[in-house]
């Protein structure tokens, strides 16, 4: 069955645009990709013209020959432009097969090995930067059934703190930790901020308090820095949002300095990519916690991946908290219920897009080019706020 047409489509927020792919079979069947890519939508969405010949009259089936056309065929280097939008038409091309089979897409990369996906909470620290503040706001996530959540208390900190922002920063995680207590699992996100010998000491503040992981310690294709802290510390380390290809993970397995790898399933290269890093992730016992900063469709997809993997470890999930209309774009939206996510059922993905949703709510634009206003995390210090006001 060929590829007919598609169209791209984006629904913005104050600090983040969702691009969907809405591609058309032959015989009118859609499917649908989805990527968040930070200060590059313009130019994602440029991509997808770029690309027409790679994607228009292909048969849907052919997933591998899909990677090669993005990639081998085009030659050069494919970074994360080429990678995202390459995963959003795979994304796509499964949700048109699992449609056309009348089966969900996980029955066709392995089937499940679990029911449902445990979830930790992000983008709900949207108050001031204090340790009363985020304590505050973690009890709201406690309450809301979640068993993880995960924040970066450190500010726009780079490479080093001073010895206040170091107090300050180690204060948030510490009353965290006293607000929701053992039972919930706190993820430490650096962002990769820090050298390693400013990572070594925050990690050794915090190991009293068995942080379920520290997320990027230190720039994340250093993976020289990254083992020095692994060397120092008893703390599991996670990272991978950032690699965007398979011969990245390749050189960070044999390593063996992470214990959770997180690729990010809209930005290197699709579903059957990272099914196949997770696999190899297996042979080295790593666990697999997929990236997840999208909308409905990114966040389906991975639930997808997610029920086929036998070292998949948790799911990430910013939509409870953080522009929660962005939920209103597709349905059924995937609900985290007591701290785990439900599995939408029907064949592909098992979600229907709301394409008039979307476009009533398009990304802000200056001259005719998609602003991408990002987060500023390394410039502004209350980057932690995520616009949420704009909301209102
Ligand atoms: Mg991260």
């Amino acid at each position: 069955m060929k590829i007919k047409d598609y169209q791209v489509l984006v629904l913005g927020t104050p600090w983040r645009n969702l691009t969907y792919i809405i591609i058309e079979l032959e015989d009118g069947t859609f499917g649908y990709g989805e990527a968040r890519m930070l200060g590059k939508t313009q130019t994602l969405v440029t991509y997808f013209a770029d690309v027409r010949r790679h994607i228009v009259g292909h048969d849907v089936h052919d997933i591998e020959a899909l990677y090669r056309r993005f990639t081998l065929l085009d030659y050069a280097c494919p970074g994360e432009v080429v990678m995202t939008g390459l995963a959003m038409v795979e994304m796509a091309c499964w949700d048109c097969i699992g449609k056309l089979a009348n089966r969900p897409v996980y029955q066709l990369i392995g089937g499940k090995v679990r029911d449902k996906v445990p979830a930790y909470a992000n983008g709900w620290y949207t108050g001031d930067r204090t340790p009363e503040s985020f304590a505050a706001c973690a009890k709201k996530v406690q309450a809301k059934g979640y068993r993880g959540l995960k924040f970066d208390p450190f500010g726009s900190g780079d490479f080093e703190l001073t010895r206040e922002e170091f107090n300050k920063s180690i204060a948030i995680i510490e009353a965290v930790h006293a607000a929701v207590g053992d039972t919930m699992g706190l993820h430490i996100e650096m962002h990769g901020r820090f050298a390693p010998h400013q990572a070594i000491q925050i990690a050794k503040a915090i190991e009293h308090i068995q942080p379920v992981w520290i997320e990027e310690p230190c720039r994340p294709t250093d993976l020289g820095a990254i083992t020095k802290v692994a060397q120092h510390t008893s703390l599991p380390i996670a990272t991978g949002e950032r690699l965007y290809n398979s011969h990245q993970f390749r050189d960070l397995f044999p390593l063996r300095c992470v214990d959770i790898v997180q690729p990010d399933l809209t930005q290197c290269g699709g579903l059957l990519e990272t099914k196949k890093i997770a696999a190899t992730a297996e042979t080295y016992n790593l666990m697999v916690a997929p990236h997840n900063v999208g909308g409905i469709i990114s966040t389906v997809a991975m639930l997808h991946l997610m029920v086929t993997l036998r070292n998949g470890k948790i799911l990430e999930h910013f939509n409870d908290f953080s522009d929660e209309f962005v939920k209103k774009a597709g349905s059924p939206y995937p609900e985290v219920i007591d701290g785990y996510f439900q599995l939408p059922t029907g064949p592909g993905w098992g979600v229907t897009l709301d394409l008039d949703f979307i476009r009533r709510h398009p990304p802000q634009t200056a001259n005719g080019v998609i602003l991408d206003p990002g987060l500023n995390m390394f410039a502004n210090t209350a980057w932690n706020k995520r616009s949420q006001h704009l909301n209102k």
